[in-house]
């Protein structure tokens, strides 16, 4: 199932390894303020909050990866005739630790979220299906990094 606001454009895609990449510039182009001996942590600290106030979406995606989720090999119904076939598509283990059928693939789920009623897909309740609200809703907005780079535009300019 696909809904237009859970897939990104080209356009997006462009845009997000952009800012990904001045993230990352930031990162690299940071030194320590010298004139008041900052030391490791606060410029940890400043380089956080720059990030938090400049990036808030890329924090977002990453802690609101998705997990693909399969059946767990005790209830795949795939017979076990010894092959190699079997053995591969059966040999993946999954967080708890229990192997899955990678012939039974049911979905993605958030890494972050959490359905606290167990209102989530039937395969895994308590858990939120992929694309998760936070990242729908940065999906849907992809004028977002435009608008900063207008503002700095207009910056440099004047
Ligand atoms: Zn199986
Ligand atoms: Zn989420």
């Amino acid at each position: 199932m696909t809904t237009p606001d859970t897939e990104l454009t080209v356009e997006q895609w462009k845009r997000r390894a952009l800012r990904a990449e001045g993230a990352v510039r930031h990162a690299l182009w940071m030194s320590p303020l010298t004139y008041n001996n900052e030391t490791a942590e606060q410029m940890r600290d400043r380089f956080h909050q720059h990030i938090e106030a400049t990036y808030p979406d890329l924090i977002t995606r990453y802690a609101h990866q998705p997990i693909e989720v399969y059946k767990r090999v005790d209830a795949c119904g795939c017979e076990d005739d010894g092959s190699d076939e079997y053995e591969n598509d059966h040999s993946e283990p999954s967080d708890d630790d229990e192997n899955v059928c990678i012939r039974s693939y049911l979905g993605q789920v958030c890494e972050h979220c959490e359905d606290e009623d167990g209102d989530g897909p039937e395969w895994k309740p308590y858990a939120v299906e992929w694309p998760c609200p936070p990242i729908r809703a940065i999906n849907a907005t992809p004028g977002n990094a435009e608008v900063l780079a207008a503002g700095l535009t207009i910056a440099l300019e004047g």
